[in-house]
């Protein structure tokens, strides 16, 4: 027997219904922000992820899945969704038409990680990209479409903001950050001594138990943010209590990639037994230049949808079920199954769900079968039946039988 991949999973058909359920609610609050939908290539150059994730970041530096293909181009699978929407807007010039571009995706990502609760390698994401707008409001807007996903699916989340600056007061931050470290450069876990230098931001929201002892008495950004960058996110602030969303300031978040600037954030599950981030973005003004692109401000965020599931399910979250067949047509014998057959087929041109026996099962157990599926009806085709040309349709609910033509068979079902 050949064993799926470590670290993937498949969906089964009877667990489809909760991605269908996720991924259209997702669709359908990305309708509400005029959100439009873009699908970018599995894989890209492995430059991309290189330029645009950064290649200090754990993502680019361990866990992606890079391969030379049979041209000898390094190929890389998505690590995230951002990057290719980014090669794109520039590739085709969506930065000359008209702005904003308001997006969306839903894609599979791929990061060679350890195998453990909750983390795959191949894994699924939703996420939004606004590119053009550098206002605050798009920011709460942004935000507050997160939010709003959330809420509808029913989750109990909590939102964590900050602001990271821009280049210039972020700077000045920096060189305050290294020197509050420096001292404590001995006590810091591996990662960090590495990150000191090169991306000193980045300790800040080291998970390491010394780290975070150690981190728990850094100075803000939020006192080092220059006067543009201070009236953003006093801005920010004040859209989002005008959208209705509750939001809490934490210092600590700073995001793991090197491109966000000014805003960022989190929505973090408040479940007894489900926590953790479950949502996060942010602004990312520097993105599309550092590809090659013109100065293009950029916001958006990404929520993995295994984790957006694992908390539904841990925290009892309703997911409706799939649709369940109109009607089950059973036949008695061969003659009677083809009769079944053929009105099944003029159902399901009338755009009635149906079903028939595919497996020559006496109609006791296609009584059995269709109670299985959940079918509303089941109408039963014996030699009589045939004879009269009209089945004899129970109704599953009430227990109710009543005689219904063959010809009649469409309008009957399309009512019900
Ligand atoms: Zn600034
Ligand atoms: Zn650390």
């Amino acid at each position: 027997m050949i064993n799926i991949p470590k670290g993937t999973k498949d969906v089964l058909p009877q667990d489809a219904y909760k991605w269908q359920y996720v991924e259209s609610t997702a669709r359908e609050i990305a309708k509400l922000f005029n959100l439009k939908e873009m699908r970018t290539p599995t894989f890209e150059h492995t430059e991309l992820f290189q330029r645009g994730v950064g290649d200090t970041t754990d993502v680019v530096t361990k866990e992606m899945y890079t391969f030379k293909d049979k041209g000898d181009r390094s190929i890389t699978l998505k690590p995230e969704g951002t990057a290719g929407v980014a090669r794109s807007f520039i590739e085709n010039g969506m930065g000359g038409g008209v702005l904003p571009a308001k997006m969306f995706y839903i894609t599979p990502a791929f990061r060679y990680e350890r195998p453990q609760a909750g983390r795959l390698r191949e894994f699924h994401q939703f996420g939004v990209e606004v590119f053009g707008a550098k206002g605050a409001q798009t920011d709460a807007e942004t935000i507050a479409t997160a939010d709003a996903l959330l809420k509808k699916l029913g989750l109990q989340v909590k939102l964590y903001i900050n602001s990271i600056g821009c280049p210039a007061c972020r700077a000045e931050y920096n060189k305050e950050l290294k020197a509050f470290f420096e001292p404590h450069l001995e006590n810091l876990c591996y990662d960090c001594k590495n990150r000191f230098e090169k991306n000193p931001l980045r300790l800040l929201d080291c998970k390491a138990e010394d780290c975070k002892k150690i981190n728990a008495n850094a100075p803000s950004m939020l006192d080092y943010l220059c006067s543009d960058c201070k009236e953003h996110f006093e801005e920010v602030k004040s859209c989002l209590t005008l959208a209705g969303v509750d939001y809490e300031i934490d210092c600590r978040i700073v995001r793991g990639l090197d491109y966000y600037t000014r805003t960022v954030f989190e929505f973090v599950s408040t479940a007894i037994g489900a926590q953790g981030t479950v949502c996060a973005g942010g602004r990312y003004d520097g993105l599309i230049q550092q590809l090659g692109g013109a100065s293009v401000p950029a916001v958006g965020f990404a929520a993995g949808i295994e984790r957006l599931l694992i908390v539904m399910e841990q925290t009892g979250v309703s997911i409706p079920e799939a649709e369940k067949p109109t009607v089950y047509l059973a036949g008695m014998n061969a003659e009677c199954r083809q009769k079944a057959f053929a009105i099944a087929s003029q159902l399901r041109k009338a755009g009635v769900f149906a079903e028939i026996d595919h497996m020559e099962r006496s109609v006791k157990a296609q009584f059995k079968y269709a109670d299985k599926l959940g079918a509303k009806y089941v109408a039963v085709i014996g030699e009589s039946e045939l004879e009269e040309k009209a089945m004899n349709v129970k109704n599953m609910g009430s227990g109710e039988s009543e005689k219904v033509s063959f010809e009649n068979a469409v309008a009957y079902f399309s009512e019900r």
